[in-house]
Formats: structure tokens, sequence, C-alpha cells
């Protein structure tokens, strides 16, 4: 028999097995607090519970456990990128990053991503497989123990489309969130999507305090599809109606991330168009100058993101632009991967 991944259960499931297999009820609160408060992975380390027990658990359960297969640190912003292998050989990216407010963590939700966007190193390597639960809370407890700090901001903007993932990133969000457990506020987490939009209607029936923040990157309808292909599934303007009932909904307002291209989406008649779709709506910009990735051409000049922002100034839409962090480290996401998976192969193109 399958031995079931533990860090995946929420109390009450745990709650049951045990009791079905003949142990007090107590006991589930115990473990879960080994598992999410002391971060103890190994049964055999769990000192207030029988010989006995500890046996009969490790029998029952598994704990998927991360190895760190690289580890860079900036030298220019002590951003750190991990690149874990999974227990079944696969690789995950884990960037942690410090802002004036504290750590923040960007996880991966799937090993690779179907979305396929032109510009995105994740879509070069192809998907695999979805993420467990416990595969993505272990990316932030295996962060936070090698650094010995306890993040503050949680961003699920690394590999994966975290609403292709929906099922198993909502359990993720609420062990992480679970009273008896970690304890963490969903409010300090942002969820990015390219925009599958049935889901944002999902999401936003369970008002659960988030800040969803959409890849938006273009707000012409044909060159968003050229750019990224579930635009041609979900076009420009359904995607904007939904962010515009989300935002009613959950009172919530919605980021927009928008990387910055040259000779793509940064022109005055781009500043023109997203000025246009976003009026009045309570959202937020973020500009991003596109990160390289090898096997791309794009490109921003710095000067172009500054005024691209100041273009959207103009015209009464406050966009931020956000700092490259780890740039010396190919911290953007999927290039770890790729690379990881290249070397395997021999080097040969995936
Ligand atoms: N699939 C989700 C989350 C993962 S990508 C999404 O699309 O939002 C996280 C963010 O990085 C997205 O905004 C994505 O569009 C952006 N991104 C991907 N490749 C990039 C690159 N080369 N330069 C800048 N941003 C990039």
């Amino acid at each position: 028999m399958e031995k079931i991944d533990i860090l995946s259960l929420k109390p009450e499931e745990l709650e049951s097995i045990l009791v079905e297999n003949g142990e007090k009820k107590f006991r589930a609160k115990q473990i879960f607090q080994w598992l999410h408060v002391k971060r103890v992975f190994d049964f055999e380390e769990m000192t207030d519970i029988s010989v006995q027990l500890r046996r009969k658990l490790s029998d029952i359960f598994c704990i998927k456990g991360l190895f760190t297969a690289k580890r860079l640190e900036s030298s220019i912003d002590n951003t750190v990128k991990y690149l874990y292998r999974l227990s079944d050989g696969n690789y995950v990216e884990t960037v942690l990053m410090k802002y004036s407010y504290g750590y923040s963590i960007c996880v991966s939700t799937q090993v690779g991503c179907k979305m396929g966007c032109r510009f995105c190193a994740s879509a070069i390597a192809g998907f695999v497989r979805n993420l467990e639960p416990s595969e993505i809370l272990m990316q932030i407890y295996e962060t936070e123990k090698d650094s010995g700090i306890r993040v503050s901001g949680v961003v699920l903007m690394g590999i994966g489309e975290p609403l292709d993932n929906y099922d198993n990133v909502l359990r993720f969000m609420e062990l992480l969130s679970h009273k008896s457990g970690n304890n963490f506020s969903l409010r300090h987490l942002s969820l990015s999507t390219c925009g599958i939009v049935p889901k944002i209607y999902e999401l936003a029936e369970l008002r659960l305090g988030l800040t969803l923040s959409v890849s938006l990157h273009c707000a012409d309808n044909d060159k968003r599809s050229e750019i990224m292909p579930v635009n041609k599934t979900y076009n420009m303007n359904t995607l904007i109606e939904a962010c515009r009932h989300y935002i009613e909904k959950t009172g919530r307002r919605v980021t927009f991330e928008y990387a910055v291209i040259d000779d793509v989406n940064s022109s005055d008649a781009d500043a023109d168009r997203l000025a246009a779709l976003l009026r009045g709506m309570n959202c937020h910009v973020n500009l991003i100058p596109v990160n390289k990735v090898k096997e791309r051409s794009y490109r921003t000049a710095r000067a172009g993101v500054e005024e691209f922002a100041k273009r959207l100034g103009r015209r009464g839409i406050n966009a931020t632009v956000r700092r490259t962090l780890g740039s010396d480290i190919e911290a953007a996401c999927g290039q770890l991967r790729r690379d990881a998976i290249n070397n395997t192969n021999g080097g040969a193109d995936t």
C-alpha cells in the first residue's frame, strides 16, 4: 500500500486515519504541531510520542522531503535562490528575497508549466506534474530552516500556474494558515495567475484575503494572444471582467503585472490602451523589466520601464516599478530548472 503524504493532511483528516488505526484523537493535533510548528520531519524525533506509535506512523505515512540541489546567493542584494530536488527526482525553484519590511518567499506550484508564455523560461522546459500541497509548503519550511528566518510574505510566482493546480494550491493555503499550525495570515500572500478566468470566479467566492496578481503584460487582445497563448482561451476582456468581479466580491485591490518589453508593449499607444482598460478599477500596476531568457530575444531598457511608468502616470494610472532582485543569480523563474534538466540530458535542448 502506498504511504500517505502526511504533510498534505488537515488535522481532521489525520485524526480520522489515526482513530481508524486504534489511536486517540488528540494525537492528531500533537503530530500536526510537530510537523507545522516545530518543523520536525522525522517520526523518530517526535519525542512525546511512544516508540510504538512512531513505528506505526512510519508504516502508514511518508514525509516528502526536499533536497537542496543548488543554492545561489546574490552578492548584490542577498537574494537566495534554491533549486530543490523533489522525492521523485524532479526539480523546482524557490527564491528568498529581502525587502525593507522583511523577507518574502517566491514558491513554485508545478513542475514546469503548460501556459507557454513566450517570454518565460518555465515554459521552455515543459510541464511535468502538479506539486502536492506538502511540496509547496516544504519549500517554505526548508528555506526558513536553511536561512534561520521567518518569512513575512509569500508569493506564488515561481514555476507553474497556481490556478492550473487549484485544489492543491487551496489546500496548501489552508495548511499554511491553519490556526493549529503555522497560522500564516493569507493577507500576506499573493497568488499570481496568467488568467484562468473560471478559477478567478471560484477564488472570489472564498474571500481568502489574499492578493490576486494578474499577469497582464499587454492591453491589446491580439498582441496578448501572441505572447500569452492562454489569452486565446480566456481573452483579455473576459479576464478584466473577472478581475472586476473579484474586486467587487472581495473588496480587495487587484495587482496587474506588466513586463515592459521593448518594441512589444511599451509605446504611447500601449499606455493609452492600458489606461483605458484599467480606468476606474481598484487596482495597482506593477511594472517589471523583462528578465533576459537566453532562448528568447525579449529585452527591456531600464529607461524604458521608467518612461512607461511616466506615460501611465500622465494617464492617471499609478504604477510602481518592481526592483530587480538577484540579477546575478538567474533569479527569474524557470532558469535553474531548465539548466538542471539540460545538464542531466547531456546538454540537449528540451
Ligand atoms: N503562472 C503565474 C505565476 C508564475 S510566473 C503567472 O503567470 O502569473 C510569475 C510572474 O513572472 C508572472 O507575472 C510572469 O508573467 C512573470 N515572468 C515570467 N517570465 C518573465 C520574464 N522573463 N521577465 C519578467 N517577468 C516574467
